[in-house]
């Protein structure tokens, strides 16, 4: 009588902590994903890649504010200038700088 009485106690804590462990997971989980979804939000705010003075080079990443240039820091920077996107350091990569020659027939 007193093992069986044992034996459901046993299996009703196990159901609670399984079942408070599975809720606590999920918990977690859904909290994690609201404060990723936060945090990408927030970083989408960064407007230097919309910026004329971004030169999207990773020796000098603004010519105006480098050390805040892509940081939190540089949401609602004064000195933003709207523009496009800017390709300066892909410009001037060696690799990327290809020299074309184009021989026209007709002329
Ligand atoms: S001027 Fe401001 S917004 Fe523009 S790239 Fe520099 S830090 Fe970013």
């Amino acid at each position: 009588m007193l093992s069986e009485l044992l034996d459901r106690l046993r299996v009703i804590f196990c159901f609670c902590v399984t079942w408070s462990l599975i809720i606590s997971l999920v918990w977690s989980a859904k909290n994690t994903l609201q404060e990723g979804m936060k945090r990408l939000k927030r970083l989408h705010q960064i407007p230097c890649s919309r910026c004329n003075y971004f030169t999207n080079d990773y020796r000098l990443k603004c010519t105006i504010n480098p050390t805040t240039a892509l940081l939190e820091d540089a949401i609602g920077c004064l000195d933003f200038e709207p523009g496009s996107f800017n390709m300066n350091g892909a410009k001037s990569c060696p690799k990327k700088s290809k020299v074309f020659l184009v021989i026209d027939r007709d002329i």
